[in-house]
C-alpha cells in the first residue's frame, strides 16, 4: 500500500496509545509536516513503558523461546528465586497461543526472527538520541555499555547459541573477567566472576519522564493530547475514516494503532485478529540503595536486569502468564527483592515500589507494524514484547514513513499486520 503523491502537509494523523511506540510515532509524523492528535486513554508514558528496565537493547534479538526452553520449563516453575510464573488455567484457554509460541522457539526460526529483529533493534541508543534531541526527553536517556554478569565464565558458554546468533548478526561484545568485573562494578556480590561488555548500547534514566518528556514537546510544536478512550470506527468506501471514542469522534486521514498490549479489541474491528497475549513483568524500584552501580546489568542467573536510573536501583524482569486484568501477584517483586540482596549485599533496600504492567507479544516474537488491508489508512504499531523501549523509535521512524508514503529501506514484511 502507498500513499505516495498525497501532500502531507495538510493531513490529519490521529495516533491512539501514548507509550514510547506512539510518542515516536506522534513526534515523527509532526516532523514531516502531518497535523498529529494523540488520543491516550490514561497519561503518557504510563503503560508498558514506564515500568520497563529501561535498556536501549540493540543485543535484544534472541526470543525468550529458544530450542530446549520446554525441558527448563519446570526448573523454572519450581525454583522460587525462578523468572517464570504461570497460571494453568490461563494456558489452557490459550493453548494454541502456547503451542504456537514454543513452536516458534525451534533454531532455525530463533535465527529468522533474530534477522527480523534486528532490523528495528541495531543502533537503538544512536535512534534513541536522535528522537529525544532538542525534546524534553533528552536528559532521561544515556549512552552506556551493557553488562551480562555470570557467576562463571560456563555459564556464559552455557548460552553459546544465543551469543552465536548475536555475534552474527554484528553484534560487538568482549568478555570481562573477575579481576576487571571487581574494577568495574565494585558493589557486586563476588559470586559473580565473569561479564560479557555490549559497548553501544545505552537506558533510560526514567522510561515515564523520557516518554512525557516527549510528548510535552510534541504539544509545545502544535500537536494535540487528548485524553480519551478508543472504542471503535466508522467507516466509508475507503475503509475506516473516523475514531470513535468515550469523548467524541475524530476523523483522521491517517490513523496509528499503538495501544501495546491493549490493541486487540481494536483491530478486531478492522477485521484483523491479532494473537496478542500480556507477558506481565515486573520492577521493584529501590531508593537511595547507597551503592556505586556504573553500568546497567543483565543477571542471567535470574533473567532479571538491574538499571541505575535516577529514583535508585531497578529491577525488572519475570514473566508472568496471568490474565491481563488478574491483581498482580505480590510473591513476584519479592522474588526481585530477594536478588537485589544477593547482587547487591551492601545495598539498602527498604525503601521500595513495586509495578506490574504489560508486554504486548504475539507467538512469533515480533511486533506487528504495517498498514491494514482494507482500511489504507490504518496503520497497526504494536507488539514489541521484551524490547518496546529499544525498537520504539525505530517503530515510529518506519511508520511515519508509511504514512507518508515513502519508501523504508527494510524489508518489513515479516511485520506483516495479516501474517496470522
Ligand atoms: C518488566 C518489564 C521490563 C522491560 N524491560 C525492557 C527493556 O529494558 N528494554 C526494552 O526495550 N523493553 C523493555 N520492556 C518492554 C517494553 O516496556 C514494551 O515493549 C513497550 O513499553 C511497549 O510500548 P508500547 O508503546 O507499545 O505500549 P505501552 O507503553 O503499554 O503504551 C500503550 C498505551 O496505549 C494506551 N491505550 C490502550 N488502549 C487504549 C485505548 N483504547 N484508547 C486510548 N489509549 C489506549 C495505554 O494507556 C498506554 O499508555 C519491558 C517490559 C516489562 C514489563
Amino acid at each position: 500500500m502507498s500513499y505516495a503523491g498525497k501532500n502531507s502537509a495538510a493531513l490529519q494523523a490521529v495516533v491512539v496509545g501514548a507509550g514510547i511506540v506512539g510518542a515516536a510515532t506522534a513526534l515523527n509524523l509532526q516532523r514531516k509536516g502531518f497535523d498529529v492528535t494523540i488520543i491516550e486513554a490514561e497519561s503518557p508514558g504510563e503503560g508498558a513503558s514506564s515500568g520497563n528496565a529501561g535498556i536501549t537493547a540493540s543485543c535484544a534479538i534472541v526470543p525468550v523461546p529458544v530450542p530446549g526452553i520446554l525441558k527448563k520449563f519446570p526448573f523454572m516453575l519450581l525454583d522460587s528465586m525462578g523468572p517464570l510464573s504461570i497460571d494453568f488455567l490461563h494456558v489452557a484457554r490459550n493453548t494454541k497461543w502456547f503451542i504456537d509460541y514454543l513452536r516458534h522457539g525451534r533454531a532455525s526460526e530463533v535465527n529468522r526472527i533474530a534477522s527480523e529483529l534486528i532490523k528495528l533493534t541495531d543502533g537503538s541508543i544512536d535512534e534513541h538520541l536522535r528522537l529525544a534531541r532538542d525534546t524534553g526527553g533528552e536528559s532521561w536517556v544515556t549512552a552506556r555499555d551493557y553488562l551480562y554478569i555470570y557467576p562463571k565464565r560456563r555459564d556464559f558458554e552455557e548460552e553459546a547459541f544465543a551469543w552465536d546468533i548475536r555475534r552474527r548478526h554484528g553484534i560487538e561484545y568482549e568478555e570481562v573477567n573477575a579481576t576487571e568485573l571487581r574494577e568495574m562494578e565494585p558493589d557486586l556480590a563476588p559470586g559473580f566472576s565473569f561479564a560479557i561488555r555490549l559497548p553501544k548500547h545505552g537506558f533510560s534514566l526514567d522510561p515515564a519522564k523520557l516518554v512525557k518528556g516527549l510528548v510535552e514537546t510534541f504539544q509545545k510544536q502544535g500537536g494535540r493530547l487528548l485524553q480519551a478512550k478508543a472504542q471503535g470506527f466508522e467507516f466509508g468506501e475507503m475503509g475506516a475514516h473516523t475514531l470513535v471514542t468515550d469523548t467524541g469522534s475524530i476523523p483522521f486521514d491517517r490513523l496509528v494503532i499503538a495501544t501495546g498490549a491493549w490493541s486487540a479489541t481494536l483491530t478486531r474491528q478492522l477485521g484483523v485478529k491479532v494473537p496478542l497475549m500480556s507477558e506481565r513483568g515486573y520492577h521493584v524500584q529501590f531508593a537511595n540503595p547507597g551503592i556505586r552501580q556504573n553500568h546497567p546489568l543483565m543477571v542471567t542467573s535470574g533473567k532479571y536486569v538491574a538499571t541505575p536510573m535516577t529514583n535508585g536501583l531497578r529491577l525488572a524482569g519475570i514473566v508472568e502468564f496471568k490474565p491481563m486484568n488478574a491483581p498482580s501477584d505480590p510473591k513476584l517483586p519479592s522474588r526481585l527483592k530477594r536478588h537485589a540482596r544477593l547482587l547487591f549485599p551492601n545495598a539498602k533496600l527498604n525503601d521500595c515500589e513495586t509495578w506490574m504492567g504489560h508486554r504486548p507479544s504475539l507467538p512469533d516474537s515480533l511486533p506487528v507494524i504495517g498498514v491494514v488491508p482494507d482500511h489504507p489508512n490504518v496503520i497497526l504499531a504494536f507488539g514489541h514484547q521484551h524490547i518496546g523501549l529499544s525498537t520504539g523509535p525505530r517503530t515510529g521512524r518506519f511508520v511515519a514513513k508509511l504514512a507518508a508514503g515513502e519508501a523504508i529501506n527494510q524489508d518489513l514484511s515479516a511485520f506483516r499486520v495479516n501474517r496470522f
